[in-house]
């Protein structure tokens, strides 16, 4: 088996970077399911990198915490259901059965995937209903409480949520912090490393800055090599494409697939882009957090995709990286918010890594320092002294996504997915080519479980899924 990346960093939105000795994620600031049992923990410990993982395990009396404009109370998401159901219910007494409601339903659409629970079997449910059911719609016809909504919502970063969103999209992706909540101290490109070494252990190569532009075949059915950009070609039996389909079909070329094929994937809209502020902090002025904090400057969580730009940026999700120095204070914090990657099109021609240094103009870098300090003064506006502890800070923007990862508009997680048209979002891991499959954030679902989970799927094409799933099924405790 050989891997080849483009990059010079392995892992993809696992990368991490440094900024004035402090260590930032780019992609990941926490996962869920790691309790011994649980789905994450089953498939790490099969790739043999869970007892390797330096954890810190969140808060369980709120992991997840959410925040309104003009309103002191913060809603706490408690880990486990126990506790989740407690919280909530602690703050809105009135709703107890709204709050039953809604995680009964979680959990039972979560069981609607059995391969999300590692269950070897058919799904018992009709995917077409199941793919067709809306979040906001299903949360609004459970209570006409409104701010139980919006909480119920709140952490609708995590997957870009829009009024389109399915619920089982929500559901798979809430259940699994639900189920345990994990921050990885210095970093998540751990994750990555930890994978490298197992791959290589197993007599598996990993080939960087190695990125492939085109293909060849010689019976004009099948794939035979990949062609790298510096001109060298990797001859394979199988090959397995993690990049975007959209980008999967421009590297194979349009002739080797059908054009209903490859309209539907051209025509699929991604989920929206962002703008991260990083900031590094004066020496212990900052208290590390063990919660996230997602704070809306308005009501109704679900249409902050579709934000007004004159008042952007009306959400934030704010983390604070976890350290192995100093367990009480924190070297820094990011501060993601929704950004329409469109916006950045006067530039996308531009390009700019650390391993291959470009120039981007200056108009591009006044907006970018614009949008940071309206980040920073939003902010300071909900914690009081912030500005004052800031030392330094950086920003990515939906471009850094796109030079980073390879993505042609910085999106956040890869296909958005619609409830109004479940199956054209759902992308088969097979091809019209024998020997080429897809995998990542865009087969099922996105996340770190995500694409563990369609890395499982797409393995599921080429051996024995009983076995494979059996095996990963040891590591039940
Ligand atoms: C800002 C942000 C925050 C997030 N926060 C979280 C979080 O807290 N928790 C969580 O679980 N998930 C989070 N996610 C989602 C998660 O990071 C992604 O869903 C997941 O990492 C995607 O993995 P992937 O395998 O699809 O590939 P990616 O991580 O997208 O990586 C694709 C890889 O393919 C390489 N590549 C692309 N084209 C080529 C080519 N032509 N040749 C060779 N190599 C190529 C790229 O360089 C890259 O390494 C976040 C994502 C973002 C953007």
């Amino acid at each position: 088996m050989i891997i080849l990346e483009r990059n010079h960093q392995i892992g993809g939105n696992l990368q991490v970077f440094s900024r004035d000795k402090t260590v930032f994620d780019t992609g990941v600031h926490y996962i869920g399911g790691l309790d011994k049992g649980q789905n994450l923990y089953k498939i790490f410990k099969y790739f043999g990198i869970m007892d390797h993982l330096n954890l810190i395990r969140m808060d369980e009396e709120g992991f997840d915490r959410i925040n309104f404009l003009g309103e002191e109370k913060v809603y706490k998401y408690g880990m486990g259901y126990d506790k989740f159901y407690e919280n909530l219910v602690a703050d809105f007494p009135e709703e107890k059965e709204a709050i039953r409601k809604y995680c009964d339903l979680i959990l039972n659409f979560c069981d609607r995937f059995p391969m999300y629970q590692l269950r070897d079997e058919v799904g018992k449910y009709s995917m077409d209903e199941t793919l067709l059911v809306n979040a906001k719609e299903l949360i609004e016809s459970l209570t006409d409480n409104e701010r139980l909504r919006d909480v119920l919502g709140g952490t609708n970063a995590l997957y870009a949520g829009t009024e389109k969103t399915p619920f089982y999209v929500h559901a798979l992706v809430v259940n699994t912090y639900i189920e345990s909540s994990w921050r990885c101290v210095d970093g998540g490109s751990q994750i990555a490393i930890l994978m490298q070494k197992e791959i290589r252990k197993h007599g598996g190569e990993i080939v960087k800055r190695a990125e492939v532009v085109g293909v060849e075949s010689e019976d004009g059915k099948n794939l035979s090599a990949v062609v790298l950009r510096d001109g060298r070609t990797v001859k394979g039996k199988n090959f397995i494409s993690n990049m975007h389909p959209k980008q999967t079909i421009d590297v194979v070329g349009e002739k080797f697939f059908r054009k209903a094929y490859v309209n539907r994937i051209k025509g699929l809209k991604n989920t929206i882009s962002s703008f991260t502020v990083h900031v590094v902090f004066k020496k212990k002025t900052f208290k590390y957090i063990n919660h996230n904090l997602y704070y809306f400057n308005e009501t109704g969580v679900w249409d902050m995709v579709d934000y007004d730009e004159a008042q952007w940026p009306m959400n934030f999700m704010f983390s604070t990286p976890a350290n192995s120095k100093d367990p009480e204070y924190c070297d820094g914090a990011s501060i993601m918010c929704y950004m329409k990657s469109e916006l950045f099109d006067p530039w996308r021609d531009s390009f700019n890594t650390i391993a291959e240094k470009g120039q981007r103009p200056q108009d591009y870098l006044d907006f970018k320092e614009e949008c940071t300090q309206k980040i920073l003064d939003l902010v300071a506006s909900k914690i009081p002294g912030f500005k004052d502890k800031v030392e330094s800070y950086y920003a990515s923007t939906p471009l850094t996504f796109k030079d980073y990862i390879n993505t042609d508009d910085g999106h956040l997680y890869g296909i958005e997915k619609d409830s109004n048209d479940g199956l054209k979002t759902f992308i088969n891991p097979k091809t019209r080519i024998p020997n080429l499959f897809l995998t990542g954030a865009n087969i099922n679902l996105h996340g770190i479980l995500g694409v563990s989970i369609s890395s499982i799927v797409t393995c599921a094409e080429l051996i024995d899924r009983h076995e494979l799933l059996a095996k990963i099924n040891e590591f039940g405790e």
